[in-house]
């Protein structure tokens, strides 16, 4: 069972910004920012290394840049977002479907890097 897989799959409800053939974005259930979308492949890979070994990982991840691109625009915030990716448990990630942050809409401080 992957939770993204089911709510690409609409077995479990989510607030949508942005879909095409290749990703769902939809609203983070747990905002840090006034923006906080998640944009998720609609295959199924573990994390960015399992997709960037995929026969058709280079398809995915440009969809998922644009579709990262596309986002900012729909909710207001392009030119000013942070895009965040988790990979492994180790660095934060919970659910194990890759997926990306895009988080906007105010004072991005809290600088890691
Ligand atoms: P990560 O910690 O990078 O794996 O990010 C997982 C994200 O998924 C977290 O920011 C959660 O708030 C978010 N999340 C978990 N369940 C849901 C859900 N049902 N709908 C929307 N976002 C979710
Ligand atoms: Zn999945």
């Amino acid at each position: 069972m992957c939770l993204f897989c089911d709510i690409v799959e609409g077995k479990i409800p989510s607030t949508k910004v942005y879909e095409n053939d290749y990703v769902l974005c939809f609203d983070d259930i747990n905002p840090v920012a006034p923006v906080h979308v998640l944009v998720v492949p609609k295959k199924h890979f573990d994390n960015i290394d399992a997709l960037a070994a995929d026969p058709e990982g280079a398809l995915y991840s440009a969809e998922i840049t644009k579709a990262i691109s596309e986002v900012a625009k729909i909710k207001g915030v392009t030119g000013s977002y942070r895009t965040i990716n988790n990979c492994g448990e180790k660095a934060g990630q919970t659910v194990m479907h890759v997926h990306f942050h895009v988080i906007g809409g105010a004072e991005l401080t809290e600088k890691l890097i």
